[in-house]
């Protein structure tokens, strides 16, 4: 090997596409330099064209704040029990807290990681049991693989519990012919620095209903009473999208659909070049599902094996990462009740995330698949 530093590969970078600078220069232009203006409203239009299914977004300032706006508008509160998949990232968790109420955690199925829709129903019982109705689900689309929709709103409509849908990794996965972010009660998206597109951070929440949408916007915006000085009868956030960063917004919804492809074409390189190699497994589609393929993700036969493909990546300068370790394991809140099956801990064990980038080329995808199997010859 040569000694002058290999080429960096990255889980996930931005991938600007042509007019995100020109809708930033806009914002200049104008002096829209605040969290409202021009930009913010056709990125949001542009949000809801895509998804359609009659859904509304509100853009914020992260998906961690649009899941605690979703649960605030749904009436969570001190004292109460959100049901949370536990396979995820911490921040379909957190704002739970933030609350006051407590994340009750359920494992996941096999045929998409997600939410165990059996799972999910055998916790409403217990904790029905146990004196509490919970106030709200959040289930996750982890890694852009669609949940069991019509399920989850099944056991929701029984229970009469409403779904917050995280679709932070989701957009543009599908689910059943319908765009993931309008299933829920209410749906979140995110556009961190690492998601599919990006305005560096930002999130939104999407909704059908369009008082909830306005109800959002004016608790993002420090909930002023409509007065001519600054009154307030309830408590606000700061927690609205800059015009700034939704001019990026704007740019990267035109390139969306080629990241998606781009996407997609990773997981089927990888799949195509290491599906043989010394028993390396891939999560496919369910029947009618479509998955962004945000990150694609490898099992392999043991957590050695993982850990040997994960080091000798490193090793060559190209970032991987083992995917989501469960919430119930996680110390912050190995105090919560949960209803777990192995499902996710197993995932957890032998699981790895491949750079998946949509900026990626053969190049990259081909020195890596080399040197995984190198390590498992
Ligand atoms: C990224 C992510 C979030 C949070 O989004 P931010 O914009 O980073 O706050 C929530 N849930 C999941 C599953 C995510 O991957």
């Amino acid at each position: 090997m040569e000694t002058t530093t290999l080429k960096k590969i990255w889980l996930s970078s931005p991938h600007m596409g042509h007019n995100e600078e020109n809708y930033v220069k806009e914002a200049f232009e104008t002096n829209w330099i605040a969290p409202l203006g021009p930009n913010v409203q056709l990125f949001e239009e542009s949000i809801s064209e895509f998804i359609g299914n009659e859904v509304n977004a509100a853009c914020l300032s992260s998906g961690t704040a649009a899941i605690h706006l979703a649960l605030e508008l749904l009436g969570v509160g001190n004292g109460d029990e959100v049901l949370c998949q536990s396979f995820t990232f911490s921040a379909s968790a957190n704002p739970i807290t933030y609350l006051g109420a407590t994340p009750i955690f359920v494992d996941s199925e096999e045929d998409t990681w997600n939410i165990s829709p059996e799972l999910l129903e055998v916790a409403i019982l217990d904790r029905i049991k146990l004196g509490k109705t919970p106030k709200a689900i959040v289930a996750v689309h982890l890694y852009g693989m669609p949940y069991k929709a019509q399920e989850i709103q099944d056991i929701s409509k029984k229970y009469n519990i409403p779904v917050v849908e995280d679709s932070a990794e989701a957009l543009g996965s599908i689910y059943k012919g319908i765009k993931c972010g309008s299933f829920g009660d209410f749906g979140i998206l995110s556009f961190n620095g690492n998601k599919i597109i990006t305005t560096s951070g930002g999130g939104a929440l999407l909704s059908k209903d369009k008082e909830a949408k306005e109800k959002a916007i004016f608790l993002a915006t420090q909930a002023r009473d409509n007065a001519p000085h600054y009154q307030h009868s309830t408590v606000g956030y700061n927690y609205r999208m800059s015009n700034v960063l939704a001019g990026i917004g704007r740019g990267q919804m035109e390139v969306l659909e080629d990241r998606v492809l781009a996407r997609r074409k990773n997981f089927e390189y990888y799949k195509n070049h290491l599906s043989d190699v010394s028993g390396i497994q891939f999560l496919d589609e369910p029947k009618g599902c479509l998955s962004n393929r945000w990150l694609t993700c490898i099992l392999t036969q043991s957590f050695e094996d993982r850990e040997r493909i994960r080091l000798a990546l490193l090793e060559e300068n190209i970032e991987s990462r083992p995917l989501w370790k469960p919430m119930h394991l996680q110390p912050v809140f190995q105090e919560n009740p949960s209803y777990v099956n192995g499902v996710s801990e197993h995932l957890f064990d032998k699981g790895l995330c491949l750079p998946s980038g949509s900026n990626l080329d053969e190049d990259d995808l081909e020195r890596i698949c080399n040197i995984i199997k190198n390590e498992l010859k």
